[in-house]
């Protein structure tokens, strides 16, 4: 990336309790610590009052415009914001942003580390920004703001049992010196290719005992206390990061990720599938049952261990149903299935282009200044007109027609870029790309039924014991039976 040496740093407050006036401060703080990082040098900070306006608000934004106008005019050659859902609040608007700034040439970066000077980078920002949105239209309903404003604030939730290493009742915001000895030691020794096991012998050793229950450290104690995002200061509310610790922590968080990686590559099948998402497709199976959505969780018989998606029965679905227990099948064949789905529709998509789908639809513009055309024509054929004024109402019409058509190629052109790298993206089946994967597969699925088939595995199972719903399509009818289909 080039360096900037004149960056703007976008900061904004909104409605939605995400921007709390507390929260600027700490978006500009943290945009200031990445050009630091960067190299980069700020020139000015544009701060937004955004309160009045909903999260899908068409109102101007007036310091979004000059911060703009002042990336185009060069006045300021980056602009810097702490994350997607702070510049944009609507897809629409990302789209046109990653636009201009390709064809002015400025530099932009999120403290998210959002990668936009390659094509791929720019998808998966597009995909991003259309979950933010959606992330925070839902969340503004239903998230209980004193919570999660806390939280904005840098502070962690305060209640739950203490986590080793910080104060009890500080909410983490104290650290106890001896126990964040313990933790680099164990850090070190970890990171050396000990096991968690040597780590809970060496503490035990040391007199320290675990800070839940004060019994001796076991194995799983240890792997939990470091298994805690806390650790490395990072704030998490119901799995989503929501943003770094202004306190002290244990570890940094490039510690704490190292540590991750080290616990996982140790784990069992069994172990990894327990706590964070693992699986590319939980979250979208649904028990064709009881509407439940089904849990995906390693499990194992006599000879084997393999990937199990079940209904769980007395597990509390969304509306409130629930589940019946009776839906129980092996993952790894659905799975095989679906990508084979979502593959199919990347490939499908390429190329039937639809200039409009992110951005701007232009064909009811370009149909309305053909009929314009084709009317003139018809008034000067039938001799209405004088030739100088058609001639020259047909050169305007002409010009503004070639312009749209023009910028729908555009689009179409970026379009298609979009969707390949999504089929790339798509390909890299590493764990690493799980998140974006499934950010792609959602834009296919929205949710896949499944049937019982029985028990045992003689053969495999038909083809329609899962029922896809794809993106934009509704739930079949109540009652509906794969039998139907035949
Ligand atoms: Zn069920």
């Amino acid at each position: 990336m080039p360096k900037a040496t004149r960056v703007g740093i976008y900061v904004r407050i909104s409605k939605d309790r995400k921007g709390q006036e507390l929260g600027i401060q700490r978006q500009e703080k943290a945009c200031r610590e990445l050009c630091e990082r960067l190299g980069w040098t700020v020139l000015k900070v544009y701060p937004e009052n955004d309160i009045s306006a909903s999260t899908t608000s068409r109102k101007p934004r007036p310091v979004y415009t000059e911060i703009l106008k002042d990336a185009r005019s060069g006045v300021i050659d980056a602009i810097v914001v702490y994350s997607i859902d702070r510049l944009t609040r609507r897809i629409t608007e990302l789209t046109t942003f990653l636009e201009e700034q390709k064809e002015y040439g400025f530099a932009f970066a999120t403290t998210e580390g959002e990668d936009t000077s390659s094509a791929s980078g720019r998808m998966i920002l597009t995909i991003k920004g259309a979950v933010a949105q959606q992330e925070t239209e839902r969340m503004s309903e239903r998230v209980n703001s004193a919570l999660l404003q806390r939280r904005e604030k840098g502070k962690p939730h305060a209640g739950g049992p203490r986590v080793f290493g910080f104060e009890h009742g500080s909410g983490f915001q104290r650290l106890v010196p001896e126990e964040v000895k313990l933790i680099r030691l164990g850090y070190d020794m970890l990171m050396d290719r000990k096991t968690p096991g040597e780590v809970a012998r060496t503490w035990n050793d040391k007199g320290s005992r675990s800070s839940g229950s004060g019994t001796m450290w076991t194995l799983h104690k240890v792997k939990r206390v470091y298994r805690s995002e806390r650790l490395g200061g990072i704030i998490t509310y119901k799995g989503q990061v929501l943003g770094d610790s202004i306190y002290p922590h244990p570890l940094t968080k490039e510690e704490w990720e190292n540590i991750q990686t080290v616990l996982d590559s140790r784990a069992t099948p069994v172990a990894q599938g327990s706590g964070k998402r693992k699986h590319l497709y939980s979250g979208f199976l649904e028990c064709a049952n009881c509407n439940v959505s089904m849990a995906v969780q390693w499990a194992s018989d006599k000879t084997r261990t393999f990937r199990q998606t079940r209904c769980q029965p007395g597990r509390t679905g969304a509306d409130g149903r629930i589940g019946c227990g009776k839906v129980s099948r092996a993952y790894t064949w659905i799975e095989d299935r679906l990508n084979e789905v979502v593959e199919a529709a990347l490939i499908a998509r390429q190329p039937t282009i639809t200039p409009h789908r992110f951005g701007v639809d232009l064909t009811g513009d370009i149909s309305r200044l053909e009929e314009r055309i084709r009317l003139l024509r018809l008034r000067w054929k039938e001799q209405k007109l004088e030739d100088e004024d058609y001639f020259d109402a047909l050169g305007h019409l002409r010009a503004e027609l070639q312009s749209l058509r023009a910028q729908e190629a555009a689009a179409a052109v970026a379009q298609s870029q979009t969707e390949v790298d999504a089929l790339a993206v798509w390909r890299d089946d590493t764990m690493q790309n799980l998140e974006r994967r499934r950010a792609i597969a959602a834009t296919v699925i929205a949710k896949v039924e499944v049937y019982s088939i029985g028990r045992g595995r003689r053969k495999p199972p038909e083809i329609d014991s899962i029922r896809v719903i794809p993106v934009g399509q509704h739930s079949p009818a109540e009652g509906h039976t794969p039998a139907d289909d035949r």
